[in-house]
């Protein structure tokens, strides 16, 4: 790890003076991603500035048809939400079965939504339930945001809270890593009054996408029936040593069918 400076501001506008002010600067969120990245020196910063202190980063609440996460917000905060688990339960769900205990108690939503790994499963979440990022400056939506591998936000832009219109069903389904428990393939598929999405991570090399031959299927018929015949074009998928692109294409299948299955329990 390289030497650098660390500043623990108390306000957001604190934070952006002094992301403003120090070029190279980082915010730190859990410090799971970044932490690991500055030990291994794939990253050098002059300024970490820890997003911990600031209050109001870590509300959740819904707000009518919206459900509103601060982007500080612990994978452990969410799993544990009642509000959650009122509004969109398969959030809860995914974030219980991100990493281990310590992450999930250290990560947060917004870390993992800036840092944007193309086998995070919140990116996949996000995408499905067409998400609004709110940051300092403006809201992204979750459309135009996760456009490629690590895509994040500019760099004195800071996330500061998540908004998920409330679908009617939501739930996702990882084939995880077992080591990481990083998705292998995760399928995100969600029903709401605009139609329906189904989106895959872990299995294109830039990030998360929408996987239109299932998303129509389903628009016909809400039922897992409906995808039995579907093959997916493996042309554009990840092969690496966990497996291969045709072994991820036959994953997404079965993760949307499973996906299909929780939303109609
Ligand atoms: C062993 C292990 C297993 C894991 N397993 C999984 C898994 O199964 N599924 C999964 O999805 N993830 C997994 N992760 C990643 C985990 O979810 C982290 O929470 C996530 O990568 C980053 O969140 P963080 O809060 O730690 O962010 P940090 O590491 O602190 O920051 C990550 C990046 O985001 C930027 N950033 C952070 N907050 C903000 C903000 N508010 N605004 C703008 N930029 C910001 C930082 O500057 C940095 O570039 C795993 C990580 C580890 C170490």
């Amino acid at each position: 790890m390289y030497a650098f400076e660390y500043v623990r501001p108390s306000t957001l506008s604190e934070a952006e003076r002094a992301l403003a002010a120090q070029p190279g600067a980082k915010l730190l969120a859990g410090g799971q991603s970044l932490i690991p990245a500055l030990k291994l020196r794939l990253n050098r910063v002059p300024l970490l500035i820890d997003l911990s202190a600031i209050t109001g980063l870590n509300r959740i609440e819904r707000r009518g048809n919206l459900l509103a996460i601060g982007a500080m917000t612990t994978h452990a905060e969410v799993a544990a939400s009642s509000v959650v688990k009122a509004a969109i339960p398969g959030l809860v769900h995914l974030a219980g079965n991100i990493g281990d205990p310590q992450v999930r108690n250290a990560g947060t939503i917004g870390g993992s939504l800036a840092n944007n790994d193309p086998a995070a499963d919140y990116p996949a979440a996000a995408l499905a339930l067409a998400a609004m990022l709110k940051t300092n400056r403006q809201e992204i939506a979750a459309d135009n945001h996760f456009s490629g591998l690590f895509a994040g936000f500019a760099e004195d832009e800071i996330l500061t809270e998540i908004l998920f219109p409330i679908p009617r069903r939501f739930a996702y389904s990882k084939f995880p890593n077992p080591a990481s428990r990083f998705a292998l393939v995760g399928c995100a598929v969600a029903q709401a009054a605009t139609g329906v999405r189904v989106v895959a991570t872990g299995a294109g090399a830039n990030g998360v996408f929408r996987v239109p031959e299932l998303e129509t299927a389903l628009s016909a018929s809400f039922s897992p029936d409906g995808l039995k015949r579907i093959v997916i074009d493996s042309s554009n998928l990840t092969s690496d040593i966990h497996g291969d692109a045709e072994y991820r294409a036959h994953l997404i299948g079965v993760m949307t069918k499973r996906a299909v299955d929780a939303c109609l329990a």
